[in-house]
């Protein structure tokens, strides 16, 4: 039976520690139907698996299943893309460690998925319809076989250790509106690049409607989209992003829910207010009682 390695098994820890969500490492039942995946071991696994072809895939074929599904990072599908781009350009870089990823499957914005794939050479582009729409919302990385016994959690760690953009990355410019906890629709295919000017990396594209939570606005190059030079900026992963205004469909303001704090507060002035007011009154009107009795005893 498959069974999923200790390597693998403290990457997802890892990835989970991140924030991220574990999707799994040993394959489901619709993976055991078609036998082909490297989420299945070697007794699972078809005549002529994709997954066992390779030498290196031949030479460490065990029971260990040899990928790892990767879900929303701190809860947004936008995190995990931009995680899944860094890694597969990590990948691509030959980068430490990831001689030993097979592959890299996972969505470039919100309608396409690409893969990178060792096997089609370590520098190649990502291959268009690499996977099936299921990698719009999680990220597949698989390993060649023989890497059962090497640890893998190297190839997160300089992602979250250190930004992943540190030497483009702008010092923050001063705001020019304030809108901390304010939420920007973002319209379909905006770019979100790591400085408010179009010069500067894209970290990442956005399908429709995606949301971020800003905290304001500042002035950078003038965007020939929308003739503005504001941006929206806003902190994720360590990073100040950004996004020209032209791309931001509408803000919704801060839904810090003050209201029943409000009411409360109001009827307990007008409480304080009533009483005062009573006390106020009779205050006035002691004297005036006291002389109406006098005279009225005095005429008895
Ligand atoms: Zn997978």
């Amino acid at each position: 039976m498959t069974f999923a390695p200790p390597t693998i098994r403290a990457l997802a820890a890892y990835w989970v520690a991140q924030g991220g969500v574990n999707l799994g490492i040993v394959g489901d039942t619709a993976h055991q139907a078609q036998g082909t995946s490297y989420h299945l071991g070697k007794s699972q696994l078809a005549v002529g698996a994709y997954s066992a072809r390779t030498a290196r895939d031949k030479a460490g074929l065990t029971e260990a299943a040899s990928a790892l599904d990767l879900g929303r990072l701190g809860g947004s599908l936008l995190a995990l893309r931009t995680f899944s781009l860094w890694f597969a350009k990590q990948c691509q870089a030959n980068a430490p460690g990831t001689r030993d990823v097979r592959e890299v499957i996972f969505a470039l914005d919100g309608t396409h998925v690409v893969g990178w794939s060792r096997e089609a050479g370590v520098n190649s582009a990502f291959i268009s319809n690499y996977g099936d729409s299921s990698h719009l919302t999680h990220t597949h990385i698989s390993f060649y076989r023989d890497s059962e016994f090497r640890a893998k959690v190297g190839l997160f760690q300089p992602y979250f250790k250190t930004a992943p953009v540190p030497a483009t990355e702008a010092p923050m410019p001063a705001l020019t509106t304030y809108i901390p906890g304010s939420v920007a629709t973002i319209k379909a295919t905006a770019n979100i690049r790591t400085a408010p000017t179009l010069a500067a990396a894209t970290v990442a594209r956005v399908s429709t409607g995606e949301k971020a939570k800003v905290i304001g606005t500042v002035k950078g190059a003038i965007d020939p989209d929308g003739g503005s030079d504001q941006w929206f900026m806003w902190w994720e992963l360590s990073h100040y992003l950004y996004t020209a205004k032209s791309n931001v469909t509408s803000v919704a303001a801060a839904t810090t829910d003050c209201a029943p704090a409000v009411a409360a507060a109001v009827t307990a002035q007008k409480a304080a207010d009533a009483q005062a007011q009573t006390a106020a009154v009779n205050a006035a009107t002691a004297p005036l009682k006291q002389k109406i009795a006098a005279a009225k005893s005095a005429l008895g």
